[in-house]
Formats: C-alpha cells, sequence, structure tokens
C-alpha cells in the first residue's frame, strides 16, 4: 500500500501504539461494516482464511507532509479503525469519483450514465 507516505511512520512506536488504542475502543469491529477483524499482535490467533484484515483509516488522508503533523497523523480524532474492504471501498470511492466511474449495486464499475 503506498500513499506516498515515508513508511518509518507505520514502523513508529508511537503509531503503533495509537493504532492499538483504537482497535481496543471498537473492540476489534470495523467501523463501517460492524465485521470483526484480526489486528496483530491484539486479536487471539485465528485461522488465516477467516482473518479479515483491520486497517486504521486516516480520514484526513495522510501525505507526505501531514505525516509529520501529530494532530492528524496520530489523532485518534482523525482515525478509523475499518476492515480491509471497507477501506479498499474508501480509497476507491475517491479515485472513481475522479475518473467519472461509479459502483453499480453489484459492487462493479460503471461509467456514470
Ligand atoms: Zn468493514
Ligand atoms: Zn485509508
Amino acid at each position: 500500500m503506498s500513499y506516498g507516505v515515508r513508511k518509518d511512520f507505520y514502523n513508529s512506536k508511537a503509531w503503533k501504539q495509537v493504532r492499538k488504542n483504537v482497535w481496543l475502543k471498537q473492540n476489534l469491529l470495523c467501523n463501517r461494516c460492524g465485521k470483526p477483524v484480526y489486528v496483530d499482535g491484539i486479536s487471539k490467533w485465528i485461522p488465516k482464511e477467516k482473518r479479515r484484515t483491520g486497517i486504521v483509516h486516516h480520514k484526513i488522508y495522510l501525505d507526505n507532509i501531514n505525516v509529520y503533523d501529530d494532530s492528524i497523523a496520530l489523532d485518534e480524532g482523525n482515525l478509523e479503525g475499518i476492515c480491509k474492504d471497507c477501506h479498499e471501498e474508501e480509497h476507491h470511492k475517491d479515485q472513481v469519483t475522479r475518473s467519472g466511474l461509479m459502483f453499480n449495486e453489484n459492487g462493479e464499475l460503471i461509467k456514470k450514465n
């Protein structure tokens, strides 16, 4: 996953701690679809095929500039724990709208009108 953000941020102690707080607060449930997610270091072991990856999303998208701003990069108010599916939807929604496409009710990409 690359949003042009320096990698060491995601490896920082501060980020790992905040990420953990977000998941504990949400009881390891996706904030959008409510499904349980698997988070390394917090979840009890479950079989790989049953794991739904959890991602902590930045509501204000992180970039190379605001990654240095703790009130955006590390503030729980700007963070949302969501599953991989909901996360992809969130980010694609953005690209999709820009390219004049939309999702139909089956989740397939179609041209607007
Ligand atoms: Zn979800
Ligand atoms: Zn995100």
